[in-house]
């Protein structure tokens, strides 16, 4: 039995986090007390007033892929613990999972080298695959695909994957930026080599008409989740997808809610879709505030510093995410766009539990998986990334001090605690 005296913790849908103490026995969480319990207890660990989060669930990391060969869930799962995430859901990067065997070998990889909780997506949908959909139901949490290059799905193979998917009861997850658009914008700009006109190829109206697009042909009843939206006029288009179809979610991605187009000044900041105007970072946070955008995802994708440094239509696209995921939206969500802490609580763990059916994950309650995370929320600290991270430099708190999962501490004041294996699997 492990006891977590004097914590703070958001329960129910109260706005002020609750003194409790916590006792996990095993795996799980057992009880949650609000009046302490007097007498010696052994295996205690005194959180001294600071904040107890769920342990965060990223449901968008690249890990496992040629194209980013310095990645692997060791590194990955020390990115994850000094960001506050237990839980990853791996999404493919080049190479296609999408039979049951490919799944397999990313399991078996993950299992010995995971130290955080994970589970798969499939992807990425070309027509080819359409048949093969069914043998990923059970094992995977999605099924990915794209409205652009390289995986361009035609708008008929996107009502076919849509429909396949949820015939099959797995939620197809889909990248929305109008090829067309992105085609023709990214000619006008292909003799220029300043990253900062990157951002200008793949404009905010690519992403609405994908959306509009995407939208149009899900039916009343059909799941879809669109990945890292970033712009207000992809706000809008989402708003006026979720009103004709209930079952449309959304995410949005920390860099696209914190950085903005006007200070890339290098390649490492190259991501799809791209950074954008403060505005759209206003109307992301607004988004994510009233439930437009359901939660965060970090689109997380590792490659060595000195990949990224290449000539901007070569360097590949994306950035690492799970190291900074606590502080970064702590520090923007909570201290200067006041997300209350119950709503900071259903973006990082609760909402994602859900939508992907992670039962024992994304609450602090009898019966869940004990992850949780004890967060520093009083202390600013300039973000160092142990790796790279585009968040290098910038002051941050809410840092976690101590995470803890399914009851065992795996990290505490800069260490991480547990061997690659600790991980577990998933299986939806
Ligand atoms: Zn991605």
């Amino acid at each position: 039995m492990l006891t977590i005296t004097d914590a703070r913790v958001v329960i129910d849908t109260n706005a002020e986090p609750v003194d409790c103490e916590i006792l996990i026995d095993g795996n799980r969480i057992k009880a949650i007390k609000k009046d302490f319990l007097p007498g010696e207890k052994e295996n205690v660990i005194c959180a001294r007033g600071q904040l107890i989060l769920p342990g965060f669930i990223d449901v968008h990391a690249h890990i496992l892929d040629p194209l980013i060969p310095a990645s692997n869930f060791a590194n990955a799962s020390e990115m994850a613990l000094r960001g506050g995430v237990t839980t990853i859901l791996e999404m493919p990067t080049s190479k296609p999972t999408m039979c049951a065997a490919a799944v397999n070998e990313k399991v078996k990889r993950a299992s010995k080298e995971s130290i955080v909780d994970f589970a798969f997506h499939a992807g990425n949908m070309a027509a080819e695959y359409l048949g093969s959909v069914k043998e990923l139901k059970g094992i995977v949490t999605g099924v990915k695909g794209f409205m652009c290059a390289p995986y361009a799905l035609g708008i008929d193979e996107l009502r076919q994957f849509i429909a396949e998917s949820n015939r099959n009861g797995l939620l197809p997850m889909l990248h929305c930026e109008d090829e067309m658009t992105v085609q023709n914008e990214t000619r006008k700009y292909l003799s220029l080599h300043n990253p900062e006109i990157y951002p200008l190829s793949r404009p905010a109206i690519a992403e609405k008409i994908a959306i509009e697009n995407a939208s149009s042909v899900v039916r009343e009843n059909e799941h879809l989740h669109i990945v890292h939206v970033s712009s207000r006029a992809g706000v809008d288009a989402l708003k006026t997808a979720k009103n004709r179809c209930k079952n449309i979610s959304a995410e949005a991605c920390p860099h696209h809610l914190i950085l903005t187009a006007d200070k890339m000044h290098t390649p490492k900041l190259k991501m799809n879709p791209p950074l954008r105007t403060a505005d759209d970072c206003t109307a992301l946070w607004s988004a994510l505030n009233v439930g437009t955008i359901d939660f965060v995802a970090t689109d997380h994708f590792y490659v060595d510093a000195d990949e990224k440094e290449r000539d901007i239509w070569s360097a590949p696209a994306g950035v690492p995410g799970l190291e900074a995921l606590c502080p970064a939206m702590f520090t923007y969500g909570v201290k200067k766009m006041g997300i209350s802490l119950f709503r900071f609580v259903q973006i990082t763990s609760g909402m994602q539990a859900r939508r992907f059916g992670l039962m024992h994950k994304g609450a602090i309650a009898p019966g869940m998986d004990a992850d949780m995370l004890i967060v520093n929320t009083r202390d600013t600290k300039r973000f160092k990334s142990k790796f790279w991270s585009p968040y290098e430099g910038m002051d941050f708190s809410g840092y976690p001090e101590t995470v803890i999962l399914r009851g065992k501490v795996v990290y505490a004041d800069g260490q991480v605690l547990e061997k690659p294996g600790y991980g577990k699997y998933l299986r939806p």
